[in-house]
């Protein structure tokens, strides 16, 4: 694959961005890799591993010249670090975000961008429960859908290469309309991720159940719970809160469909429970038919206990 973007800057440089910069490298897709971190602590690390070409100390410096500016922070600081380098890019250069909220993150983000810019906002459906810049990866994205967002005025021949780019980092590359990007993803993603959240905290709580106790028997289904559940606090904070709207429908109806079956238990209405189990099942066979999850056992973990 030949370079897409002679230089590429990160803003960020955390499990996206580094991620990011080890599929391009292996790739050879990008010129040069410039990144930037607020921290001088994660610039430090992230010069001492070395996936970028060269490490500056600001946003500003960062997108000097850059052809694709990527910014890989939580959603809530898109907006104040879009007005910093607003002035400072190239003509002609793309803009993206890797943002897991869309509507929100355009609105902090459009309003500085000049009109001699693409600001294409994007979001790739990849991740782990690690962060900060030792936790990137290249095959991250390998497999995992990247959902673009352009709009009406979207530079067809910049939408391409970004396109290009996403699908040479391994990544299968779809567009969708900012509103139903983020209800879907409350369906998929946040609302899961709050649910995860809730039943750890209970956990926790419950006096009548001891730390030992649930962390040595943890293996029947909360194990998998406490994995989301470590997810980094301020992109879930963020999220939370750039997505206030389609998350509130989702857990609405999450609630109501709760307590149907708190009922059905109650009542002893076993078959209510397995029709229920029962179409919730074939949903698992469609994301391991759709090779987004491996059907073995326990999630493929070798340790069975
Ligand atoms: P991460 O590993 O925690 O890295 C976050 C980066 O953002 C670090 O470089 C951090 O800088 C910087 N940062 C944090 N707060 C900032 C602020 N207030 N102003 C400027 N920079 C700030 O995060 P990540 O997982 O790569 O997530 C980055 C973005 O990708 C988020 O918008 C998230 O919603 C999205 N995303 C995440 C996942 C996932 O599963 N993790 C998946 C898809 C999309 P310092 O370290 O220097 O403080």
């Amino acid at each position: 694959m030949s370079v897409i973007y002679d230089r590429v800057a990160l803003i960020g440089l955390g499990l996206i961005a580094g991620s990011m910069a080890h599929a391009m490298r292996r790739g050879k897709l990008a010129g040069e890799i410039v990144g930037t971190s607020r921290s001088a602590e994660t610039r430090e690390t992230a010069r001492e591993i070395g996936f970028c070409d060269r490490v500056v100390d600001t946003a500003e410096e960062a997108v000097a010249d850059a052809d694709l500016t990527v910014l890989a922070i939580p959603v809530g600081a898109m907006g104040s670090v879009a007005r910093k380098i607003g002035p400072r890019l190239k003509h002609g250069a793309t803009v993206t975000d890797v943002g897991s909220v869309k509507r929100h993150v355009i609105e902090q983000v459009a309003p500085f961008m000049p009109k001699h810019v693409n600001f294409i906002p994007g979001h790739p459906l990849a991740g782990t429960e690690h962060s900060g810049p030792r936790s990137g990866f290249a095959a991250l994205f390998e497999n995992r859908w990247c959902l673009l967002v352009p709009d009406e005025a979207t530079d067809c021949e910049a939408l391409g290469r970004l396109r290009t780019l996403w699908e040479a980092m391994g990544a299968n590359v779809d567009e969708m309309d900012a509103e139903h990007h983020d209800l879907v993803l409350a369906v998929t993603s946040h609302a899961p991720h709050l649910i995860a959240y809730t039943m750890v905290g209970v956990a926790d709580d419950l006096k009548r159940v001891t730390d030992t106790e649930v962390v040595n028997y943890s293996a029947a289904g909360f194990r998998d719970f406490t994995r989301i559940a470590a997810s980094d606090p301020t992109m879930w904070r963020d999220v939370f809160l750039a997505n206030r709207s389609a998350t509130l429908e989702i857990l609405g109806r999450f609630t109501e469909e709760l307590f149907a079956l708190q009922r059905a238990i109650r009542t002893g209405d076993g078959d209510r429970l397995f029709d229920y189990f029962t179409r919730t099942r074939a949903i698992r066979r469609g994301i391991i038919e759709a090779g987004q999850d491996t059907g073995a056992p326990d999630f493929g973990r070798a340790d069975t206990n």
